[in-house]
């Protein structure tokens, strides 16, 4: 015979029929009252009905399971015996409350009652017990209200109302100058209320108001308020709510009473100290309501001794138990200590990094479990300013939070503008309708950018993260003049050099200055990040194409670059003249005599970056955008173009009309420029071997890795790469120094990717372009999909943005293919992620779980990925594996 399923789980007097572990059936709150009950912590007793009742309920067509109300029932006798009070007794009354609780805290989204079993003749027997008459038609009062507009559905301001009306009348300032004779005469009122609104009586039987406020919490699982918040925080409809009926403690009977809410440790810093509230002669919800200022917990301590002592031994038995921090609530009744609540407690970044190094160094938890405490995106507060929660803001517009951080500053609409407003030390924000790589010097001169086209992946997004400047793109709700300079948002409209605060952390775009704070990367960050490194397989390099950024990649931890994108070198001060003449010339004598001026620029670059990253491995990318990005773009800078350099402004237009490409990012790009103009490849190949043999004439060690862009096709790659090491051993034969290189290929097209064991027989090593192979897989525009991607993932799509995690089952199928393939023809090849991909957390596990050697990602994404990459580790060896592999870098 089948077991009968249970419905209601009792707890009280040191015993409980349900544990902590069982939220998925008592929701959060129920677990943690029958935890607390087995461990011998002072909870009232009561009883929790399970959310399968719950689905049952709704599943019945609002009717209950076989059983369960009997098991309520019985359940109520067995709380009566132990509270030593009758449900409707009227001598000796036992009240609850009727609290909702789902698996996950959906703090006020959904309905509780308290006070639940008065009427005309229980409030007699609380007033008798209580000596207070007050406090009896106060609860009284209360109650009717509390379930008139919960249970019964009438407006709650019709009650508030006539509380004001009473206080008028009686000039009262606050409800607590009511005498007892005007509540009683409230609880006339409010009931002549409920009957008007509704056309029924209040409810006098006490069994009669549970059913129905047990229902109306069921009810309010599909309330409007917490369909909302289940959808907006992925929580399904199919979990339900529990429903927990609980002895009522009072608060409010007097100045030994009280009400509060507690931190075990601080919740904004961590440090390791009970932090709470407390209000005296108060029931919970005035603690919520705002309405009196609680005192620090303290005032307890001097005031009711034996329940601060109580509290203390309580908490500090509660957080060794679950070894985390811990949000709690309690009433104390004349006295007497009652835990109502407990659950791990919310957290600042700040805070969860302390909290998880100082319990691990306590040794509550271990160094594994201190790593997955910590959610790696988390980290991006500690590393930008941020916006001061505590500052009032008004939000304008909302975009993609391409760039984490925040940002103030004057408005301005052209790069150039950005540029002389900085050197005049003002701070501006660089607003773009997209950018170019034209617009870089602006970019790298603005505290922040906003684009109103573009997504994740856009120019203005990952240079932003490259740089570690805060950044909002795809905000369409602007609109950009940029010739008038001024963008209307609404009805606001935004001038140039007025002022405006970006937080890229969640892409709001705010009017005016907002206060900041600033970043600090405290001791515990050092610890767990240190632990992290220990713990992981996964190397992490970072993508970065200056010295600068080298070191702020090394200062984060980067053990190398994975990616240099040779390009962003080449807009910088004179060298675009010389690029642009390059790109002009007619001839191959021309373009030479333009790249000799190239030359020892790019060299440059490269030692400074070499000598930065100090013996580590420095992936470079030789040239891969479209020519046509370098030349000017607008007439103006057409004629002045063509005053520079003595050409016609019409074959400067002519020059621009041939380069123009229909869907330049599957054009003439990538390795496909190596092909047609051997020259610019072979240069660069010489600028970086030079760098590599110069420097080792000081003795320094260089480790390059020549990179290969777009190639699809074997041939590709064996010409380009015959190239380079035509080219180095030139070099290397002419500087008589051997250093030693490798050179290899992105996999960033899904044909290389499925021939990847052909090209794996020509490159030493794989980098993975995440970018390009996301969108060249779905054949989805990098640039413009962030105009209807964010539809996607509203609608259930697609579950995240591809451009920011790995589509693991399609672009994931076709890395992990290309590492079986490529390793199958090069066994242990060196295969990494430069992809913006590489420092997101989900997609970093991924990584891992396929075997490669390493990530590369922005530097202030560096820690992020340390810390995701050491996550994997540790949760693959609960899996009993740990796969991945680590190499040399
Ligand atoms: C990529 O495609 O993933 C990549 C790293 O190259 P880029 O973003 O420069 O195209
Ligand atoms: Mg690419």
């Amino acid at each position: 015979m089948a077991t009968k399923k249970k419905y209601v789980y009792y707890f009280g007097d040191g015993r409980a029929d349900g544990r902590g572990d069982m939220k998925d059936l008592l929701g959060g709150k129920g677990a943690g009252l029958a935890e607390m009950t087995r461990l011998g912590i002072p909870v009232p007793a009561g009883f929790t009905i399970t959310t399968e009742a719950c689905i049952e309920f709704f599943d019945n067509k609002k009717s209950y399971p076989k059983g369960m109300w009997e098991e309520a029932l019985a359940a109520l006798k067995r709380v009566e015996k132990s509270i030593g009070c009758g449900f409707g007794d009227p001598k000796s009354p036992l009240l609850v409350s009727v609290r909702s609780g789902a698996k996950a805290s959906m703090p006020g989204m959904m309905d509780t009652v308290l006070n639940l079993g008065l009427n005309d003749q229980t409030v007699l027997g609380l007033i008798e017990k209580s000596k207070n008459e007050r406090f009896g038609y106060d609860a009284y009062r209360r109650f009717i209200s509390m379930f008139g507009s919960v249970v019964m559905g009438v407006k709650r301001d019709k009650f508030e109302k006539a509380l004001e009306e009473k206080k008028l009348q009686l000039r009262a300032r606050l409800d607590t100058d009511l005498p007892a004779e005007a509540l009683k005469e409230m609880v006339q009122t409010y009931k002549k209320i409920v009957l008007n609104e509704t056309g029924r009586n209040f409810p006098e039987d006490p069994i009669e108001q549970l059913r129905l406020g047990i229902n109306a919490v069921f009810n309010s699982w599909f309330g409007q308020r917490a369909m909302t918040y289940r959808r907006l925080n992925n929580i399904p409809d199919t979990w339900g709510t529990a429903v927990s009926v609980v002895a009522m403690v009072f608060g409010n009977l007097g100045e030994t009473s009280g009400t509060g809410v507690a931190f075990t440790r601080d919740p904004s810093t961590g440090e390791r100290r009970f932090f709470g509230e407390f209000l005296f002669n108060a029931q919970g919800e005035d603690v919520v309501a705002g309405i009196r200022t609680p005192l620090p917990i303290d005032a307890l301590k001097q005031k009711l001794p034996k329940a601060y002592r109580d509290l203390m031994a309580v908490y500090k038995k509660l957080e060794k138990h679950y070894k985390d921090m811990l949000d709690i609530e309690f009433t104390i009744q004349e006295g007497k200590l009652y835990m109502l609540q407990t659950r791990v407690g919310k957290r600042t970044a700040a805070a969860a990094m302390r909290i998880a190094v100082e319990m691990a160094k306590e040794k509550l938890i271990t160094k594994e479990t201190a790593l997955l405490r910590i959610d790696p995106v988390q980290l991006d507060q500690l590393l930008h300013p941020m916006i001061d929660p505590k500052a009032k803001v008004r939000i304008i517009a909302k975009g993609l939070p391409a760039s984490p951080g925040a940002a103030i500053g004057k408005v301005v609409f052209t790069a150039e503008e950005a540029q002389h407003m900085a050197e005049r030390h003002e701070r501006v924000i660089l607003v773009r309708t997209e950018t170019s790589p034209e617009d870089i010097g602006g970019m790298h001169a603005a505290e922040g950018i906003v684009t109103a086209r573009g997504g994740m992946t856009s120019h203005a997004a990952v240079v932003a993260r490259g740089m570690g400047k805060c950044c909002v793109a795809g905000c369409g709700a602007l609109h950009i003049d940029e010739e008038r300079k001024f963008f209307t948002v609404g009805d606001v409209t935004v001038k140039e050099g007025d002022y405006i605060t970006l937080n890229g952390s969640t892409g709001e775009v705010i009017l005016g200055q907002v206060d900041l704070i600033q970043p600090e990367m405290s001791g515990s960050f050092k610890t767990l990040m240190g632990w992290a490194d220990a713990a992981r397989k996964l190397n992490v390099r970072a993508n970065a194409d200056t010295p600068h950024d080298a070191r702020v990649a090394r200062e984060f931890g980067a053990e190398g670059i994975g990616l240099c994108r040779t390009e962003h070198m080449f807009f910088e001060g004179d060298r675009i003249k010389a690029v642009r003449e390059m790109i002009l010339a007619d001839t191959l004598e021309g373009r030479k005599r333009a790249l000799a001026k190239l030359l020892p620029m790019q060299k440059g670059d490269f030692i400074g970056i070499f000598r930065e990253m100090k013996g580590l491995p420095v992936t470079i990318r030789l040239l891969d955008p479209p020519l046509h990005e370098f030349l000017p773009q607008t007439e103006e800078d057409l004629e002045e173009l063509s005053r520079e350099m003595g050409i016609h402004v019409d074959l400067l237009r002519a020059k621009n009309r041939s380069l123009h490409e229909f869907n330049p990012m599957l054009g003439h790009r990538g390795c496909r420029l190596g092909i047609t103009f051997p020259e610019i490849y072979e240069m660069q190949a010489q600028a970086i071997f030079e760098a590599a043999c110069e420097l080792a004439q000081e003795k320094l060690k260089v480790i390059p890795e020549v990179m290969i862009p777009l190639v699809a096709h074997i041939k590709e790659l064996s010409e380009m790469k015959a190239l380079c090491v035509r080219t180095a051993e030139e070099v290397m034969a002419r500087y008589k120094k051997k250093i030693s290189y490798t050179i290899g290929t992105m996999i960033e097209l899904p044909r290389a990717a499925l021939v990847a064991d052909q090209i794996a027989r020509e490159a030493e090593f794989f980098s993975f372009g995440t970018n390009d192979l996301t969108q060249t897989t779905f054949g989805l525009s990098r640039d413009d999909a962030g105009r209807f991607l964010p539809d996607y993932v509203h609608k259930g799509i697609l579950d995240q943005d591809p451009f920011v995690a790995i589509d693991q089952e399609g672009v994931g199928l076709l890395m992990k293919m290309g590492v079986e393939k490529g390793r199958s023809a090069r066994p242990g090849m060196k295969i990494g992620i430069c992809g913006e991909h590489g420092g997101e957390p989900s997609s970093v596990e991924f990584c891992h779980r396929i075997g490669l050697n390493y990530v590369s990602c922005s530097p202030f994404r560096v820690p992020i990925a340390r810390l995701a990459a050491a996550q994997a580790m540790v949760r693959g060896k609960m899996k009993g594996k740990d796969g991945g592999h680590r190499a040399t870098v």
